[in-house]
């Protein structure tokens, strides 16, 4: 049976008090939960392994450089964050390719340098409210499917999250036909990318304004394995009612 995920994605929100979010989410997880990742700022990272230490949450990073070491003032290489004890990295966020221009061929790279180090890579991809309204979804996820995975997946270094750009924070949030029509697509995708075998594996999320009211309704679809969630993860309370909702 595929993995269950349930991934936060803290952007530059939080600081160090913010952590106690871990034991409430802890103390709030249901019996036999999915897995689940917090990613904090890069700066929380090694106090948040420390944290989570005990528990079944585990700890990944927003973001890594795709060079392992080296003059890249500010940056933080996969190596590093590996050393936090941090297991996940997210990659190619629409933020980062937006705000940081990162291409495809970055994503792939940075992936590629996330499984060097042991991690695995949460790889990012969606449309922009243009694409959607000119139904270019599914050519513009082929392009970034082509573009951003790395040959080699496995079942264990690759998650990947469908979000369309239109509803990280917006609240709005496609037609459960439309989560569905996209999942399916991604996955069959992957099947000519890297076999039926793996494919079948690989956890795939949804993101883009997932809450506690409408995260079951999501986790219908039988290709979303999970999700990747802004907003509501800063807060345990609102983290752990979708966590229930997938386990
Ligand atoms: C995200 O940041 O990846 C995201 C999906 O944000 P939100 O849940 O707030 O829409």
């Amino acid at each position: 049976m595929r993995r269950k995920l349930a991934a936060g994605n803290w952007k530059m929100n939080g600081n160090a008090a913010s952590l106690s979010e871990l034991k409430t989410l802890k103390d709030l997880l249901p019996p036999n939960p999915p897995q689940v990742v917090i990613c904090p700022p890069a700066p929380l990272l090694f106090r948040a392994t420390e944290a989570a230490r005990g528990t079944d949450i585990m700890i990944g990073a927003q973001d890594c450089h795709m060079q392992h070491s080296g003059a890249f003032t500010g940056d933080v290489s996969a190596d590093l964050i590996a050393d936090t004890g941090a297991t996940f990295v997210i990659v190619g966020h629409s933020e980062r390719r937006d705000t940081h221009e990162e291409r495809d061929s970055d994503v792939r790279k940075k992936a590629t340098s996330a499984w060097a180090s042991g991690l695995t890579a949460i790889i990012c991809i969606g449309e922009t409210l243009d694409d959607h309204a000119a139904n270019n979804t599914l050519d513009i996820i082929a392009g970034q499917l082509a573009g951003s995975l790395p040959d080699g997946m496995t079942t264990s270094n690759t998650v990947i999250a469908y979000e369309p750009i239109w509803a990280i924070g917006t609240g709005k949030v496609p037609t459960l036909e439309q989560i569905i029509e996209v999942h399916d697509f991604i996955r069959a995708k992957l099947v000519t990318r890297c076999g039926a075998e793996v494919a079948d594996m690989i956890p795939l999320l949804y993101g883009g304004s997932v809450k506690p009211d409408n995260a079951a309704t999501i986790f219908q679809a039988e290709n979303v394995d999970g999700a990747l969630v802004g907003g509501a993860s800063l807060k345990a309370t609102d983290f752990a009612p979708i966590i229930a909702a997938l386990a």
